[in-house]
């Protein structure tokens, strides 16, 4: 393919390629995209017009290990030359799915022992609602089935993963959420209305909104609550002091099961191998996907609690198999590759290197931005970021929609060499790099960063 000009390919991307979450008109005006990545090496992305960026949301927040590791390329190829596929139907399965299933157990928190797999987080997210719900028609409760979400939460692009997503733009026009879900407050401390809060009275604010919805509801009629335990897509915000427990306990008291979407947490991102770790949690199901293969191919799994598997295990003894399954679960090229990747992060101690220069990077972006009169709040956890801008930092008032500035910040700082995302919704500039992430790389994203905003505002 090296050999086609790039108009040719060019031209073909705008007669067939349907881009996920694109303006197509913006795109058909030549606005967005117009960019065809050729390769990777470490955290750099180079396209076919040979300009190198440092990718500082490790393509979307999901290379982790960063690009290029030769461990993980010859895993795979060894696996497709081996044996490309076998399904895992009826107990089938391979030396690397099996393996990876023994890896994954012995890094996931007590007690949850057993994984579903799939291709996507989306799917893996499918899989715990409909697991949920087996759940309580095995314990003969049917009438448990509503799911809480946040807003703000970001759950995936399927019908039900869609609903559970609590971000405008992926309902709209798509007659979404479906009636099982309910959402709740984000636990968005920055936004809080009453500005004399502190963080543990807005937690236990949170708590008593979602006790609230539940009375509302009945709380015969919940089944589960699914967070991130940073929300991530919403605008990468860690939750305010206490949340976790306030929330826990809630769900406790009403036998709600908790679903934690560790897509972008899990193996590593908060400088722990899980972000239940980090805020303890005590999940019932874990949703992995991103981190467990660090996007060498696509792989997603659900951790199912001990607790849970009885339960199915009973079920099935009772109404015979689960009728549930991909053809692609466990593909053992996305297990080999999911092997090759967690000895990876082990050898490399990628997962400490998270945590030590995600936080230098928070530290340094505070240092060069948090005084800024159009920066609102700089936050974040491990090696997750966010810069958060505002027209007017002390009455806190913000850009109209239509004249968000992260947009054209994140377009300033690809000039000047550096992939950042400006989030969906807010006027948020996110980061995500790479664990391999250096100290001085760091004070490049963060150099960048402060040179855009100047050049902007
Ligand atoms: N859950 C979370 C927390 C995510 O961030 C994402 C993707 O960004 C998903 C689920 C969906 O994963 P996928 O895009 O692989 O379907």
């Amino acid at each position: 393919t090296a050999q086609r000009s790039n108009d040719q390919l060019t031209q073909w991307d705008h007669d067939h390629f349907f881009h996920p979450s694109t303006h197509l008109g913006q795109f058909a005006r030549r606005e967005v995209g117009n960019r065809i990545v050729q390769t990777a090496e470490g955290v750099h992305i180079t396209d076919r017009e040979g300009r190198s960026s440092l990718d500082a949301f490790a393509g979307l927040y999901c290379v982790n290990v960063g690009y290029g590791r030769p461990e993980i390329a010859e895993a795979i190829a060894e696996q497709a030359r081996e044996l490309a596929y076998y399904h895992s139907y009826v107990g089938h399965g391979t030396e690397a799915s099996i393996a990876l299933s023994r890896m994954i157990a012995e890094r996931a928190p007590e007690g949850l022992n057993h994984v579903y797999y799939g291709m996507s987080g989306s799917d893996a997210n499918e899989t715990n609602i409909k697991l949920v719900w087996y759940y309580n028609n095995i314990l003969g409760r049917p009438e448990k089935k509503k799911i809480i979400s946040r807003w703000r939460g970001y759950h995936g692009s399927g019908l039900m993963t869609g609903s559970l997503t609590g971000l405008e733009l992926f309902h709209k026009k798509f007659d979404l959420p479906l009636s099982q879900v309910i959402h709740t407050e984000a636990p968005y401390y920055f936004r809080r209305e009453d500005r004399a809060l502190s963080e543990a009275a807005f937690s236990a604010e949170c708590a008593e909104k979602l006790e609230a919805l539940i009375q509302r509801e009945g709380p015969d009629t919940i089944a589960a609550f699914i967070g991130e335990p940073v929300l991530g897509t919403g605008g990468i915000v860690p939750p305010p002091e206490g949340y976790w427990d306030a929330i826990q306990k809630v769900l406790r008291k009403h036998d709600i099961l908790l679903i934690a979407d560790e897509v972008v947490t899990g193996f590593g991102r908060l400088g722990t191998m899980m972000g239940s770790d980090h805020y303890g949690l005590k999940p019932d199901l874990i949703t992995i996907a991103k981190g467990l293969t660090s996007a060498y191919a696509p792989l997603s799994g659900s951790i199912v609690s001990d607790r849970m598997w009885e339960v199915l295990e009973r079920g099935t003894d009772e109404f015979g198999a689960i009728g549930h399954g991909w053809t692609y679960s466990a593909h053992p090229i996305g297990a080999a590759a999911g092997v090759a990747n967690l000895k990876l992060l082990d050898s490399l101690d990628l997962v400490s290197n998270a945590g030590e220069v995600g936080g230098y990077l928070n530290r340094a972006m505070a240092e060069a931005l948090g005084d800024h009169a159009n920066v609102g709040e700089i936050r974040g956890e491990g090696m997750l970021c966010a810069v958060e801008l505002v027209k007017d930092r002390d009455d806190r008032v913000f850009f109209e929609a239509a004249d968000k500035v992260a947009p054209r910040i994140v377009a300033k700082m690809l000039d000047l060499g550096v992939i950042a995302r400006a989030m969906p919704q807010g006027d948020i500039i996110g980061f995500a790099p790479p664990f391999s992430l250096t100290h001085a790389q760091a004070e490049e994203v963060v150099a960048a960063t402060k040179a855009a905003v100047a050049d902007v505002l």
